[in-house]
């Protein structure tokens, strides 16, 4: 049976003499293996539609326990993410990322559209790639399931009212925020602000196409990356080679 789904390519590597295999994320079928025969050659079509970062139009047919490439239609190479260094290993993050935490199988629409439009973010090039980053991966953990309260407190769903001048307790390990009575069994907790907290529910609620649209100040972006940087190891448990090679960049 012959499948035609949109896909993004998201791993890449070749086996043997000439054989190429891909990690596909796919609209229909999510993260799935292919292998593109012989697309290691130049003068093959599915050399150049096998590439990372190449979104199109795939049409496969399974084979063994995989499936094979017939033909690609390329919708966008994202070739401008090659440009700078930065911006690349930013996007190589965001596709290292997905290809850990996406599943095979349906439902995965909201995955892949936030990935595009992060893609499509960082070839524009006009919101701090830092701060892409942390919308990315704040974004990715609420598709996840692991979206964290806000709202109340985590444990006894207590009010913690409404004050801009307050100071909210996040406890990672709970997955959100905390009351005064329930914090005190948890030693290791995080103090966030209420714009901080403001922008999290932004970025955890807003649709997608307009979710890369506001700029924060230094300070909310590093109260995001405290977050996220314990965030997460705790519930996806991966380290990422590449958040590796972006800190040893930065530093
Ligand atoms: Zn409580």
């Amino acid at each position: 049976m012959i499948i035609k789904t949109k896909a993004l390519v998201i791993k890449e590597y070749i086996v043997g003499e000439s054989d190429k295999y891909v990690t596909l994320f796919t609209m229909d079928l999510g993260k799935i293996q292919a292998i593109a025969p012989k697309a290691k050659k130049y003068d093959n079509s599915l050399a150049s539609g096998t590439q990372l970062f190449v979104y199109g139009e795939f049409m496969l047919v399974a084979y063994k326990d995989t499936y094979r490439l017939m033909n690609i239609e390329i919708i966008s190479t994202f070739h401008e993410l090659r440009n700078d260094l930065s911006i690349l290993s930013y996007a190589s993050y965001i596709l290292e990322f997905v290809a850990e935490v996406a599943q095979e199988g349906p439902d995965n629409e909201n995955l892949l559209g936030l990935t595009l439009m992060t893609l499509r973010t960082l070839v524009v090039n006009k919101l701090s790639i830092q701060l892409i980053r942390r919308i990315f991966e704040l974004r990715a953990l609420c598709i996840l399931g692991f979206m964290p309260e806000l709202d109340q407190c985590v444990e006894c769903a207590g009010d913690l009212g409404n004050d801009q001048r307050s100071v909210y307790t996040f406890v990672c390990e709970a997955g959100g925020l905390m009351c005064e009575q329930c914090r005190a069994s948890y030693p290791e907790r995080l103090d966030l602000s209420f714009s901080t907290l403001y922008t999290m529910k932004y970025i955890m609620h807003t649709p997608i196409k307009q979710l890369f649209s506001f700029q924060v100040h230094s300070s909310i972006l590093h109260d995001l990356e405290t977050v996220c940087d314990l965030y997460i190891p705790f519930y996806i448990e991966k380290s990422f080679k590449t958040a590796d090679f972006i800190k040893h960049i930065e530093a």
